[in-house]
């Protein structure tokens, strides 16, 4: 389905119709940076700590060990639109785009970035090569936090073909088999989101994950301070998602957990944003969220639906 390119505006546009695409689209957007932005305050935090300086952590406020702004996003945020333009502007999804895109993100002198992008980034410099080599041991969750516009830009094509642009991207810096089942089931997750799926769909998801990879389940003991290891961070992901039943309570959860909480943020928001839509989104937040990155995850997101292919 193709939908109209909404015009530059210096307006966020929040009456796209309810389970729309559109709607869900920039729900997921929205939802990965508010994410993004609300678990950077306390990033690397304990539960305990958090309580102890926050009570409960519910409003983006900046700070945190980065200093941000209020409703300024980190490294999550900002590579998920470096990938979403490199879609968009070589018409499709490319490893060397994507590396292009990723290297002049880091020319930027982001206020955040992780060992293993730094690397991979450094890598491509050196040898031209978009790709690096398997990294058996390494499986952080650098690769699916910027997995959302693969997501959108996938949306109606086989496995194969999301699996393929998945890894397009994702071996730039993060080339391991237990993040790519992972980010593939997010990828997946998002897009019974965006297509209006239930509930149940996404528990499928997360149990057919499980049952290829055991240490993905989930349900034994409750994760706290989850770290950028994938596993951890999407254990605590689906379970602040499936214990909760609103955008709002299920962020809430998440980042409460401390950790790497503006990652689990981001993949929580993702996930939630296209599944509840626009609506649930609090007001707050939304006002919260810096301009130009909310206007930029609105057109990105409409942009990406408008392109896909499938
Ligand atoms: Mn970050
Ligand atoms: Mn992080």
């Amino acid at each position: 389905m193709r939908f109209a390119l909404a015009l530059k505006s210096d307006a966020l546009a929040l009456d796209f119709p309810t389970n729309s695409l559109p709607n869900r689209a920039v729900a997921a957007y929205l939802g990965m940076a508010i994410g993004d932005a609300l678990g950077a305050t306390v990033e690397f935090l304990t539960p305990r700590e958090i309580v102890a300086q926050y009570g409960e952590h519910r409003d983006i406020v900046g700070g945190g060990w980065l200093r941000l702004r209020k409703g300024r996003v980190t490294d999550d945020t900002e590579m998920s639109l470096a990938l979403g333009r490199s879609i968009l502007s070589s018409g499709g999804v490319n490893a060397d785009a994507a590396a292009e895109a990723f290297s002049a993100w880091m020319r930027t002198k982001p206020v955040d970035i992780g060992n293993t992008v730094r690397r991979g980034i450094r890598h491509y410099r050196q040898t031209g090569e978009p790709e690096v080599p398997l990294h058996e041991y390494d499986a952080g969750n650098g690769a699916c936090m910027r997995t959302l516009p693969i997501a959108l830009y996938t949306l109606g094509a086989d496995v194969a073909t999301i699996a393929a642009a998945h890894r397009a991207q994702a071996y730039v810096t993060h080339h391991n088999l237990v993040s790519d089942a992972g980010t593939l089931a997010v990828i997946q997750m998002v897009q019974v989101g965006l297509r209006g799926g239930t509930w149940q769909e996404l528990r499928d998801l997360t149990k057919a994950l499980v049952a290829a990879d055991e240490r993905y389940a989930f349900d034994r003991r409750r994760m706290e301070n989850p770290s950028g290891y994938i596993v951890d961070t999407l254990h605590a992901v689906f379970q602040a998602l499936f214990a909760t039943d609103s955008f709002e309570t299920a962020l809430i959860d998440v980042v409460n957990r401390g950790g790497d909480a503006d990652t689990t943020g981001a993949i929580l928001g993702m996930i939630a944003g296209a599944f509840y839509g626009l609506e649930a989104i609090p007001k707050r937040w939304l006002a919260a969220l810096e301009k130009d990155t909310a206007l930029e995850c609105q057109e990105q997101a409409l942009a990406l639906i408008a392109a896909a292919p499938y």
